[in-house]
């Protein structure tokens, strides 16, 4: 697999350029979506040498995949259910997750790092009962495995999480997953496939499919929503990575094809206070109504989520008060000291993209929690999670290979794929940081890993903000070098700000739009 280059010398992400190369193409694989979906397929497709076209309608992960819970993980929910109903299917499921959890952890260690998290337990079966799980869960994992399931005392809890009800807990139960930088993760893979060749646009919805004399999906018009262009996209494949949108797509291609989709929202709560001084989370194991919650530490905040209500399918999902509600009358149940709205820093919503059964003729995959259809020409990815990405689309691209022998594509390269800021200067980051003020030097590492030096060659180190690390060089960098159109592509994907607090965001969001003026 070609690497991202391990230089000083980053290439500009010039919209132009795209365009122009996309005005009138013709590509091997044209990927419609660029969440964590279709940046995957985009990445696989290059690593078998096929030439890549990528698009999005809004942002690239401005869908669900900038709003998720931010874990990286197997599904201990999951391997609940496999041992419970002697599901070999679901069992294999979470061992292949927490084999891809791995990988992101290496791919990207600046946006992806392990995390301890601590189950708190009312009775004293529960502690047994989550352990062995908990213990199977590690195991599975094999030679990838983070850290080891313990028990943990009433204390070691409270150290965790101060505000936790001591009094109604017998203990605890602590195991390790990964979590991450999601949003920031997807923009590096979209960031990884342009410094391998691919065209990549956001902001270009396709509005209609072009087929063949026989009816088969060969391409796409577009257009693109900045410079105002129609663009045409000819592609042997289409691959539809359009998440909650799938079905618009598959329409497209075929009025009357079974609709497969529907969603459900999920919500977050960001509050300022430290909950977590430890830096673990806390996993709720059961609210009254059988779900579970987690509070997390995530960039300097904690986050509390999620919900699961039946959703309208909309561009820009937001909390609603009885979503924000439940969090907290749920959350508070579990601690001494109740959280109320007054606190809240920030909300963020995202939208499930859930898929029924689909017909019998398709092709997809009911052993996985994702789903491949080829119809037509028009292969769709859907369903699965944000951990299993690189193996939704290695699927996917297997298939999609097999289907077009004329491709002539070579094998899946993704397997050990390091991302820009993985595969980089370590030392001329580490030098650059070095000297600037501690909140500054951190956020800057965990941005842009080994890429720092070259941010802040971008512009200056004054603060945007006082009290935030957040510096000048930053809106440069997002708007030169990440594809950040508008301010908002700014604010909540590439500074991740505004997912957080939404005072610090209002504070920033005129630096943001001077930035993009002088670009
Ligand atoms: C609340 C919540 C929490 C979650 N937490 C986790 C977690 O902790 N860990 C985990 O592994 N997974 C998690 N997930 C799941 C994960 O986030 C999703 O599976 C994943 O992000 C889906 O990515 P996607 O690329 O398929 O869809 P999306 O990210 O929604 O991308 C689809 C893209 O298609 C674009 N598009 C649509 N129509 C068109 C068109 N006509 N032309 C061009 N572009 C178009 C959209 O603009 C969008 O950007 C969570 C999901 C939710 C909702």
């Amino acid at each position: 697999m070609a690497q991202s280059g391990a230089t000083d010398h980053v290439a500009p992400w010039d919209r132009q350029t795209h365009v122009a190369a996309l005005r009138s193409a013709d590509v091997d694989v044209l990927v419609v979506g660029g969440g964590a979906s279709g940046a995957g397929v985009a990445l696989d497709a290059l690593s078998r040498g096929l030439t890549v076209a990528l698009v999005d309608r809004q942002d690239f992960m401005a869908g669900t995949s900038s709003r998720s819970t931010k874990l990286i993980h197997g599904g201990v929910r999951y391997l609940e259910q496999a041992v419970k109903s002697f599901d070999v299917g679901k069992y294999q499921l979470v061992k292949e997750a927490l084999a891809e959890r791995k990988r992101m952890l290496n791919m990207a260690p600046h946006l992806a790092w392990p995390l301890t998290l601590i189950t708190p337990v009312k009775g004293w079966l529960g502690i047994p009962y989550y352990y062995v799980g908990l213990w199977l869960y590690e195991r599975l994992s094999g030679s990838e495995r983070l850290g080891k399931a313990g028990i943990e005392s009433k204390s070691s809890i409270q150290r965790a999480c101060p505000t936790l009800k001591l009094d109604q807990l017998k203990g605890g139960v602590s195991y390790m997953d990964g979590q991450f930088d999601d949003a920031r993760f997807g923009v590096s893979m979209v960031r990884s496939a342009i410094e391998q060749g691919a065209h990549a646009l956001n902001y270009t919805s396709v509005d209609e499919l072009i087929k063949d004399d026989h009816g088969r999906v060969c391409g796409a018009h577009c257009t693109d929503h900045i410079g105002g262009e129609a663009l045409t996209i000819n592609a042997r494949v289409v691959v539809n990575c359009t998440g909650p949108w799938t079905d618009h797509l598959r329409h497209m291609a075929d009025p009357d094809a079974e609709s497969l989709m529907s969603v459900s929202s999920g919500i977050h709560v960001a509050f300022d206070k430290d909950m977590l001084p430890e830096g673990h989370g806390i996993l709720v194991p059961e609210t009254d109504d059988g779900r579970v919650l987690f509070i997390l530490p995530w960039l300097g905040k904690t986050i509390v989520g999620t919900t699961d209500q039946q959703a309208e399918l909309t561009d820009d999902p937001v909390a609603t008060d009885e979503e924000i509600d439940y969090i907290i009358k749920h959350v508070n149940e579990w601690l001494d000291e109740s959280l109320s709205r007054e606190e809240i820093s920030a909300t963020y919503s995202g939208l499930r993209p859930l898929v029924k059964q689909p017909g019998a003729e398709s092709t997809s995959q009911l052993s996985r929690d994702h789903v491949i259809l080829n119809e037509n020409g028009l292969m769709t990815l859907t369903g699965g999670k944000w951990t299993t990405w690189r193996r939704m689309a290695e699927d996917l691209m297997d298939q999609l290979v097999a289907a077009n022998p004329e491709l002539q594509a070579g094998a899946c390269g993704t397997h050990d794929l390091r991302l820009p800021g993985a595969d980089g200067d370590k030392q001329a980051a580490e030098a650059a940081i070095k000297g600037l003020p501690d909140d500054i030097a951190a956020h800057l590492w965990e941005a842009y890993g080994d890429r720092a030096h070259v941010v802040l060659k971008q512009g200056t180190t004054d603060r945007l903000v006082a009290n935030l690390p957040y510096i000048q060089a930053e809106l440069n960098w997002a708007v030169s070098y990440e594809g950040a159109c508008l301010i908002d592509d700014i604010l909540y994907r590439r500074m991740r700000v505004g997912m957080l607090d939404e005072a610090g965001t209002n504070a920033l969001r005129s630096e943001a739009e001077a930035a993009l003026k002088a670009a």
